[in-house]
């Protein structure tokens, strides 16, 4: 896609969603990695109500370390994986206290080293937690950026790269939520509400 179409997307997302923002919540970085853990196959009013309770006892890697396997289970039953997603949430916890001295480190690579932490739970605390520059392809993201034609891939990885080389990088952050409230709001994965898409004219998949 020519730049200046790539520009006029960004220029009316940017309009569109100026208080595009994460809609989880969160106090420290610690706690937005374990509620990014949580969100997977989540929706974020969910994990949000979950971690309104967890996190009144168990908001640090050492107090999420008293809890047994069963024991977290029982708080995060309802965000669904949630034996996987408790495995996770102990496993990154553990390499935090072992590793960085009980502090989420604050470098994507190191981010990635956690036990439990993928590429898409990195991008999301390096970018909102620490004010890096990334990209975290989720659900959303992926289906708008692909209609769009801002990106021409399978899978998250080769979105995120086609987005990384189509997007100015001051604006990868920005952009993450942009998509996602559009692909919340009017591009639904069902039945993308085109007609009253404002970006209908540069989108690819509505002038096929
Ligand atoms: S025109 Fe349709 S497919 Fe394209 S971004 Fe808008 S809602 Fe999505």
């Amino acid at each position: 896609m020519e730049q200046q179409k790539v520009n006029l997307i960004l220029g009316e997302l940017a309009k569109l969603y100026p208080e595009a923002a994460p809609a989880l919540k969160y106090r420290t970085p610690y706690e937005l990695l374990v509620a990014v853990i949580l969100s997977a196959q989540c929706t974020d009013e969910r994990v949000n109500k979950v971690t309104a309770e967890l996190f009144k006892k168990h908001n640090t890697p050492r107090t999420m370390l008293e809890l047994t396997q069963e024991e977290l289970e029982k708080y995060i039953f309802s965000c669904g994986f949630y034996r996987n997603k408790a495995a996770h949430i102990l496993s990154a916890s553990r390499d935090i206290m072992e590793r960085y001295g009980g502090e989420v480190p604050k470098e994507h690579a190191e981010l990635k080293t956690l036990a439990g932490v993928g590429q898409k739970t990195a991008n999301v605390v390096y970018s909102v937690a620490f004010g890096g520059d990334a990209i975290a392809v989720d659900t959303h993201v992926f289906r708008v950026s692909n209609r769009l034609g801002l990106a021409h891939g399978n899978t998250p990885e080769k979105v995120e790269k086609d987005l990384n080389a189509a997007i100015p990088k001051e604006l990868w952050s920005k952009a993450h939520h942009y998509l996602i409230y559009h692909g919340r709001r009017v591009c639904h994965s069902q039945k993308p509400d085109c007609k009253n898409c404002t970006l209908k004219e540069w989108c690819e998949y509505y002038n096929k």
